[in-house]
């Protein structure tokens, strides 16, 4: 085992100390026959691409062959020189995460959310290759795991696993846990009303498959935030748009729709002409 492997080793020991449920993944290692030392996928298989690679599970039927038992952990762990971790979320973990990608805009809608809602509580907070993780407490009641909640914003629970701090994300960035946060002192919050709220509202709706990362990114329900500031109305709203255009409305009625989204959720509104424009200017689409 090298360095790097030795602190897999450790870490994943004490994740499944505190209760975290985890799974050991395929790791990304140098490929260095062509010199240029390219990041691929533990597993071998050369067809295995972001976002997939180091990112799946080493084990089969992950859901119940996920343990906490560190003599199953080191098994797993001593064997491999480059290997992530993955932490189960929902009720076998006590957790469920909010995982924020940033390739998919996650950041401008976490901004739009903390600004209709506030921060979130200071909680566990992981840095992802092309983003974030928070770490919320379970609520108690089933949290269905949801692609794109909100545009770019994920939800992990159960049946969902995670990709821990220090793994090693296929963009060459470990996974780290922010700011001066450290193995040991770590406290995850309870998540905030309205986001319980949402969650509830999804039960019984659309789930993830059972990995992190998912390919129906972008295309689901969730995406129209609760706010929408300067800068993102036209975008917006265009969207909107397109998404009455397409069935057959005609532009007076996609107007109508237009007009109401804009009054309740434009920051601040665009006028009255604007928004004619932007139905008009559909109505060139075909049907
Ligand atoms: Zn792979």
């Amino acid at each position: 085992m090298n360095e790097m492997a030795k602190t897999m080793l450790k870490i994943a020991v004490w994740y499944g100390v505190h209760g975290l449920k985890i799974i050991p993944i395929y790791g990304m290692r140098k490929r260095s026959f062509d010199g240029k030392g390219v990041l691929v996928c533990g597993c071998g298989n050369k067809e295995c691409k972001p976002p997939t690679s180091g990112k799946h599970p080493m084990i089969k039927d992950w859901p119940n062959n996920a343990t906490c038992d560190p003599v199953i952990i080191k098994n797993w762990f001593e064997k491999v020189n480059d290997i992530n971790i993955g932490i189960v979320t929902g009720v076998a973990s006590n957790l469920f995460v909010v995982d924020i990608d940033n390739k998919n805009d996650g950041h401008t809608t976490l901004e739009i959310m903390e600004e209709e809602h506030g921060k979130f509580p200071e909680t566990v907070e992981v840095l992802t290759g092309n983003g974030k993780h928070f770490f919320f407490k379970h609520p108690g009641f089933p949290v269905k795991g949801v692609t794109g909640v909100y545009k770019g914003i994920d939800i992990r629970g159960e049946g969902n696993y995670v990709v821990a701090p220090r793994s090693l994300h296929f963009s060459g960035n470990r996974y780290e846990f922010k700011g001066d946060q450290a193995m040991g002192q770590i406290l995850i919050a309870h998540a905030p009303e309205w986001l319980l709220k949402v969650l509830k509202a999804k039960n019984g709706t659309q789930t993830t498959t059972a990995r992190s990362g998912n390919s129906n990114k972008g295309k689901t329900e969730g995406w129209m935030p609760l706010s929408i500031p300067d800068g993102k109305r036209n975008d917006t709203l265009n969207r909107v748009a397109g998404s009455m255009r397409r069935p057959g409305m005609e532009w007076d009625e996609i107007l109508g729709g237009l007009k109401v989204v804009n009054a309740n959720r434009c920051k601040p509104p665009l006028s009255g002409a604007e928004l004619e424009k932007l139905a008009k200017n559909m109505c060139r689409y075909s049907k």
